[in-house]
């Protein structure tokens, strides 16, 4: 821990020590024999003959071990440096375990660069072996399209490098910065905005020099109050480097609060143990952002590690961007945000899909939000709906869109419009 904690560090990436190293059943099915809805009843903890806690383990997961990874032991499967280490990360492996699409052997066969493939094997176990189109499998399984450069696609769609001031930090709105902490991830989005950086075996975009950097530039910028760790995946970090860099960042005293931004709970649940929400909750005021997709990923295991998180005092709140096919459907989206309402995950972003290269196949047309954000507003209880936003090109910051609920005026009554579509007025002056 300390100063001497980053000298054993100064020349290594910061995960070199994870070393990021191989069913038939539709994942809905499996699941919901276990666990009918994804959280209920709450995940209940076992506890093992000698006091260490147990992670729940979905009949799904179990049978996708058993014929996938026979040799490992249900206390491997549950281990998350484990599943790091088994990633699912060339075609060979990955066509063991589902029937790929020619265009799918083609992309995975053709990659070369940044945002390689990668599944941790509790995320393979919910993919669907014989369907290229299921929501899940489309959302990390490469496909040719995503090698295609469309008219309006960016590398750096956000303009993040040139609101960069040091390596690894963004700072573009007034009051908070975007901590770069790490450029690995247990698993790779096939639609994420940072595809420029992560997963760059080549280059180092997040090492300790770069900490020690941005750090510094936060101790000498009074007017940040909040740093939100992100990266890649920060939660794929130690519990040792993660609570190093918490400490120092709540060592300066004008930061207000702390926030994580991660997908682990969905890919990678295992890795919330006692022992991270142990240390997590020495540093609060600290928020998470989780990041998901599909309701499909609203697993026993995943609801074990958000009951795990949110006992620690943690408020979650769940990013999910609008896919074109994965998740654009109003019910879709409907039975995402009850599921996360029911793990005590506050739906609070809607993410109109960021303009990386090779996207088109998952952007929808805007209207496409706004039309669910309708189906929502009104339809379900209000902390169930998030906020749809488009991240502006260029920089400009996150957007927000809303269906058109004021349709004019009348003298002074504004005219509205309510979620079933009928007209009221609002008497819309003051004394
Ligand atoms: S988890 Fe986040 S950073 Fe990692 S690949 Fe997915 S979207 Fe990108």
């Amino acid at each position: 821990m300390g100063v001497g904690f980053v000298l054993r560090h100064e020349t290594g990436a910061l995960n070199e020590e994870l070393e990021p190293p191989s069913l038939q059943t539709h994942t809905s099915n499996l699941i919901h024999k276990t666990f009918s809805t994804p959280t209920e009843p709450r995940p209940q903890m076992r506890v093992l003959r000698g006091g260490k806690p147990r992670f729940t383990n979905s009949l799904l997961s179990v049978a996708f071990r058993k014929r996938f990874f026979p040799e490992a032991t249900r206390s491997d499967w549950d281990d998350w440096r484990w599943q790091l280490r088994h990633r699912i990360r060339d075609v060979h492996t990955l066509q063991a375990m589902l029937q790929l699409s020619e265009e799918e052997q083609a992309a995975i066969g053709r990659h070369n660069g940044t945002l390689p493939l990668s599944i941790t094997p509790y995320y393979a176990s919910l993919l669907d072996r014989s369907n290229p189109s299921q929501p899940l499998r489309r959302s990390v399984v490469p496909v040719s399209a995503e090698q295609t450069r469309t008219e309006g696609e960016e590398e750096d769609p956000l303009g993040e490098d040139h609101t960069s001031p040091v390596p690894g930090l963004v700072h573009r709105y007034p009051d908070r910065v975007l901590f770069l902490a790490t450029d690995f991830c247990s698993t790779y989005c096939r639609y994420c905005t940072r595809s420029r950086m992560v997963g760059d075996a080549q280059t180092q975009h997040c090492n300790v020099s770069h900490w020690e950097r941005a750090i510094a530039y936060i101790e000498a910028t009074p007017a940040i109050r909040d740093v939100l760790i992100s990266g890649g995946d920060p939660l794929t970090l130690s519990d040792e480097r993660l609570e190093w860099l918490l400490s120092r960042l709540r060592r300066i005293s004008h930061v207000e609060m702390l926030r994580i931004g991660t997908k682990v709970p969905a890919v990678l649940p295992q890795r919330i143990t006692p022992a991270l929400t142990r240390m997590l909750k020495r540093y609060h005021p600290l928020w998470m952002s989780l990041h998901f997709t599909h309701p499909d990923e609203l697993t026993p295991e995943t609801a074990q590690a958000c009951t795990r998180l949110a006992d620690a005092g943690i408020p979650l709140g769940s990013q999910t961007v609008l896919l074109a096919g994965i998740n654009d459907q109003v019910d879709t989206m409907k039975r995402l945000v009850h599921g996360l309402v029911k793990m005590r995950v506050r739906p609070y972003y809607l993410y109109q899909c960021d303009p990386i290269i090779g996207s088109a196949h998952f952007r929808t047309p805007v209207t496409k939000g706004l039309e669910i954000i309708q189906g929502l507003r009104g339809h379900t209880t209000g902390y169930a709906v998030p906020n749809y936003v488009i991240d502006a090109p260029g920089g400009g910051g996150k957007i927000p869109l809303l269906p058109e609920y004021v349709i004019g005026r009348e003298g002074s009554d504004l005219l509205l419009r309510n979620y079933e579509g009928k007209t009221y007025r609002y008497p819309d002056y003051c004394k």
